[in-house]
């Protein structure tokens, strides 16, 4: 069985590729000739990551799944959310990111955070969709240079280290991508 993982992060595609079973073989975006944008402009994750699967389908007709990731600040409401990618503008910058989530969080006592990530599956005409989330704080200052994105800022829930402190095994163990990706593959397997 051929089914397509929304992404050219070959390293991504490879980890998921060793732990499925045999029969299914990973395709990435290259290798289905998809070198475009795909839109993901919806007001949620579990949206953007359907949204990303139901293009796939309905443009290039394979069965497909496709991830989406966002940070949730219980202070802030839940931002950045969505659009933790672009969260201080379209440059989407790392530095200029957690640097307006330090500032934005300043004045509040309650750091508590979490990431999540959905992953949409269509496989036989049908969606499904599988949530991974790491809860965890802000912490004051930047630390660490393993990882990326919000990394250096984010401790999980019973370590002292940040994400970017930590080796990335321990990360996928304990981490939100991780934790979907083991559910989506206890589903196909
Ligand atoms: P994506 O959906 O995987 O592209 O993630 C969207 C944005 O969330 C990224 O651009 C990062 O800013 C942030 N992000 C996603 N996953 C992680 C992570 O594991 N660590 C830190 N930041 C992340």
């Amino acid at each position: 069985m051929k089914l397509v993982f929304a992404t050219n992060n070959l390293n991504k595609l490879k980890e998921v590729q060793s732990i499925l079973p045999e029969r299914i073989e990973l395709l990435s975006l290259k290798d289905i000739g998809c070198h475009e944008d795909i839109p993901e402009n919806q007001d949620t994750i579990e949206g953007n990551a359907i949204q990303k699967a139901d293009y796939l389908k309905t443009h290039y007709g394979y069965d497909c799944f496709a991830d989406d990731t966002g940070l949730e600040v219980k202070a802030l409401n839940g931002e950045p959310g969505v659009f933790s990618a672009r969260y201080a503008g379209p440059q989407r910058n790392a530095e200029d990111n957690m640097n307006k989530l330090l500032n934005n969080l300043e004045s509040k006592d309650d750091r508590s955070a979490q990431f999540k990530t959905v992953i949409a599956l269509i496989l036989n005409g049908e969606q499904h969709t599988f949530t991974g989330i790491c809860k965890g704080d802000i912490t004051t200052s930047k630390s660490g240079n393993k990882g990326f994105g919000y990394d250096p800022i984010f401790k999980p829930e019973g370590y002292q280290q940040t994400f970017a402190e930590m080796d990335l095994d321990l990360k996928n163990e304990i981490g939100h991508r991780g934790k979907a990706i083991k559910l989506l593959i206890a589903f196909l397997s």
